[in-house]
C-alpha cells in the first residue's frame, strides 16, 4: 500500500503516485523498482509544494535535487491524473453510465438518476442557469471540467457542454480526482 510521503494519506490509492529516477529520468507510478529508491506522493498541491521546499524526494534519493525537478514531477502528476480521469469518462461512456446534452441530463436529474454533472466552462448562460437550478433542487453535485481537452472533444460528441454520470461509485471516484486536481 502506498502512503503519501508528505501528508501520510493512503485511503485513495488512485491519488498517490510513486516517483523514482532512473538515469535522471523521472519515472511515475512504477510498480516495483529494485534499483532506485521510490518516493510516494499524493496529488494534493500542498504536498508537492512541501516536498519541494524541503527537498523530500532528494533526501530519499540521497542527492540534492534541482527545484526544477519538482515542477516536472508536478506536471507529470497532473498529466497522469488527467489521463486517468479521461479514461474514467471513457469507461462511463462505454458502460452506458454517461448521459450527454442539457435536455438528456436535466431529464435524468429530475428522476434522481444522475450522481454527478460535469460542465464545460463554455456552456451557455441559459443552459447553466437551468442546470444549476435543477441540480440544487435535486441535490446533485455539479462540477466544471477544466481538462486540457474539452468534454465534446474527449467524448467525440460535438457541442456537448454537459454530461451526467449515472453510476454513483464512478461519480465518487471522478469527483475525488477533480477536487484534488483543483487544489
Ligand atoms: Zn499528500
Amino acid at each position: 500500500m502506498r502512503v503519501c510521503g508528505v501528508c501520510g494519506i493512503s485511503e485513495n490509492q488512485d491519488l498517490i503516485f510513486s516517483i523514482s529516477f532512473s538515469k535522471r529520468k523521472i519515472l511515475i507510478n512504477i510498480k516495483e523498482d529494485n534499483d532506485n529508491p521510490v518516493f510516494n506522493i499524493c496529488t494534493n498541491k500542498d504536498c508537492i509544494t512541501k516536498a519541494r521546499s524541503d527537498d523530500l524526494i532528494g533526501k530519499v534519493m540521497d542527492q540534492t535535487l534541482n527545484p526544477k525537478v519538482y515542477l516536472e514531477v508536478a506536471k507529470a502528476i497532473n498529466t497522469s491524473s488527467e489521463q486517468s480521469l479521461m479514461s474514467l469518462l471513457g469507461m462511463a461512456q462505454k458502460s452506458g453510465s454517461l448521459v450527454s446534452g442539457t435536455e438528456g441530463v436535466l431529464k435524468k436529474v429530475r428522476r434522481n438518476a444522475i450522481a454527478l454533472i460535469l460542465l464545460d466552462p463554455e456552456i451557455s448562460k441559459n443552459s447553466l442557469d437551468r442546470i444549476q437550478s435543477v441540480s440544487e433542487q435535486f441535490n446533485c453535485p455539479l462540477h466544471f471540467w477544466h481538462g486540457s481537452r474539452s468534454i465534446d472533444d474527449l467524448l467525440n460528441k460535438p457541442n456537448c457542454k454537459v454530461i451526467g454520470i449515472v453510476n454513483p461509485e464512478m461519480a465518487q471516484t471522478i469527483l475525488k480526482k477533480l477536487k484534488n486536481n483543483d487544489r
